[in-house]
């Protein structure tokens, strides 16, 4: 079976939700810190193709899950009704920010976007959390502009890469269509977490059902296709994208 489609999707939720895990959205990780079981989160980044985001949170749905889905608010991402479909499902909707790459840099700018990006959002749905989404080609990190504001000012209560404790949550992501965290990933990499090696969605499905501890899985959606058109265009994105970044961290 193709790895990274929907049919796999399928099979990831179905193991997490027989898995014991006590699936939480990343809104609610401080409220949760009691949990008698392990909490799993599962947090998309919606950089492209918001269609694929909605059918995610329909599986998502089937399996009696709930995740956080973080939004850019740019023209190719923002669409205001599937945003609310997704809300409408049970997800979350958080912030996927960009706003120093949309400000060229410029903080005060960038944080003035940031109220209102987050207004556009806030009228189709509650947003208490956010991610920044990296743009390998722009020279900022977009998370610089918390060193000069708080993002509590704009009722953010959870951010992604700032106040959850990666040396207590297990983190995975896809970025570079794999799930081994050493490669392709230079701005999704959360710091230091221990090597797991995982390759396919089948280790992971295999590893988290043998391992509970509290663990944030991150997702692209539009990386996850049935279609196979769709499949080898972000297959090959994937790849020169992994073959960019190398470049890149051999560079730095
Ligand atoms: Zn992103």
């Amino acid at each position: 079976m193709l790895d990274f489609t929907q049919k796999m999707y399928h099979q990831l939720c179905q193991a997490i939700s027989k898995a014991g895990y006590q699936t939480t959205v990343m809104g609610d990780y401080f409220d949760t810190s009691e949990s008698d079981k392990p909490r799993l989160m599962l947090r998309h980044d919606v950089d492209r193709d918001a269609g694929l985001a909605l059918e995610m949170a329909r599986i998502e749905q089937q399996h009696g899950l709930a995740s956080t889905y973080m939004f850019r608010v740019v023209d190719s991402v923002f669409k205001p009704d599937i945003i609310k479909q997704i809300a409408d499902l049970g997800m979350e909707i958080g912030y996927h920010y960009e706003c120093l790459d949309k400000a060229q840099g410029d903080y005060t700018r960038a944080f003035e976007i940031a109220k209102d990006d987050l207004a556009k959002l806030r009228e189709l749905a509650p947003v208490k959390v956010m991610a920044m989404h990296g743009n390998p080609l722009t020279k900022w990190d977009n998370r610089d502009l918390w060193k000069q504001r708080d993002f509590k000012d704009i009722d953010i209560a959870v951010a992604a890469y700032l106040n959850i404790d990666y040396k207590k949550v297990r983190y995975f992501s896809d970025t570079g269509r794999s799930w081994d965290e050493q490669r392709g990933n230079i701005y999704d990499f959360v710091g230091e977490q221990p090597e797991h090696a995982l390759k396919t969605t089948p280790d992971l499905i295999d590893y988290i059902g043998k391992h509970h501890q509290d663990t944030c899985i991150l997702i692209h959606p539009n990386r996850w296709s049935d279609k196979l058109g769709k499949w080898f265009y972000n297959w090959a994105y994937d790849t020169a994208g992994n073959t960019v970044k190398a470049l890149i961290k051999l560079i730095r």
